[in-house]
């Protein structure tokens, strides 16, 4: 049974796509959506022996070999040009994910869509997607089993992204998920102000002149996100 958290990012794969399941782990995304009916082709991607194995095992009990091609390598190198329509990165930080598609920028050529759950630094991912020409065109933030994640979905673009003149807290709340303001993104937030405002305590007891930079863009930080939470 697939986890609510990989249901969420599968619901945004197109149908009668072909994907790419980037550090797949063991293929799970994959044998769901081909099981589906959802794509008419997979590719598995993972960079280290143990994963690859539980990919490839998982493809093999399921006799999905004809419909997943399980492979080995770094990031999106495993990749041909134009083979993928969707390319989906799931479970690590927005930093991994966002070097991997730096790294493999070559091959993001004749993608249509990118769908990313970073488990933490979604800004930074936000921000790669801006710079790229990636327009995001959906969010999502659940719980699962005590812990949040952020669902990013973008499609490509010719023209930049409309950020507005509070770009920088859409680059950091998610320009979708600020909209609708759910009770995970409360959850969330208030948690990261929390540890914030500890940091802030903890810098206020030091006496060292160089923090003085920081502790106001902190500040700053935290006045513009409670701000948008009681809006
Ligand atoms: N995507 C699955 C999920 O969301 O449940 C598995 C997530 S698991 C925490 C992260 C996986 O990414 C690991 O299996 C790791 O081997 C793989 N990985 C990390 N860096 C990678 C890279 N550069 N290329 C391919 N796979 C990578």
């Amino acid at each position: 049974n697939l986890s609510l958290r990989l249901k969420r990012v599968a619901a945004h794969v197109h149908r009668e796509a072909v994907m790419a399941d980037i550090g797949s782990d063991h293929a799970y995304l994959p044998c769901y959506l081909i099981l589906e009916h959802q794509v008419v082709y997979a590719i598995a991607g993972e960079v280290n022996e143990g994963p690859y194995q539980s990919a490839h095992n998982e493809v093999q009990a399921a006799n999905l070999q004809n419909k997943i091609s399980v492979r080995k390598g770094d990031g999106l190198e495993i990749l041909s040009p134009n083979e993928a329509d969707v390319i989906t990165i799931c479970g690590m930080g927005g930093q991994l994910i966002s070097s991997i598609l730096e790294k493999g920028k070559t091959k993001l050529q004749g993608v249509k869509r990118l769908v990313l759950q970073p488990n933490v630094g979604a800004d930074t991912l936000r921000k790669w997607l801006k710079k790229e020409n990636w327009i995001l065109v959906h969010e999502e933030i659940i719980k699962e089993d005590g812990k949040i994640y952020e669902i990013l979905v973008a499609d490509r673009v010719e023209k930049e992204q409309p950020y507005t003149e509070k770009e920088e807290l859409e680059l950091l709340l998610g320009p979708f998920l600020m909209k609708e303001k759910n009770e995970v993104f409360f959850d969330k937030w208030k948690g990261e102000l929390h540890q914030w405002e500890n940091i802030l305590k903890q810098m206020e007891l030091s006496e060292s002149p160089d923090l003085a930079e920081r502790k106001a863009s902190l500040q700053k930080r935290i006045d513009s996100v409670k701000e948008e939470l009681i809006r």
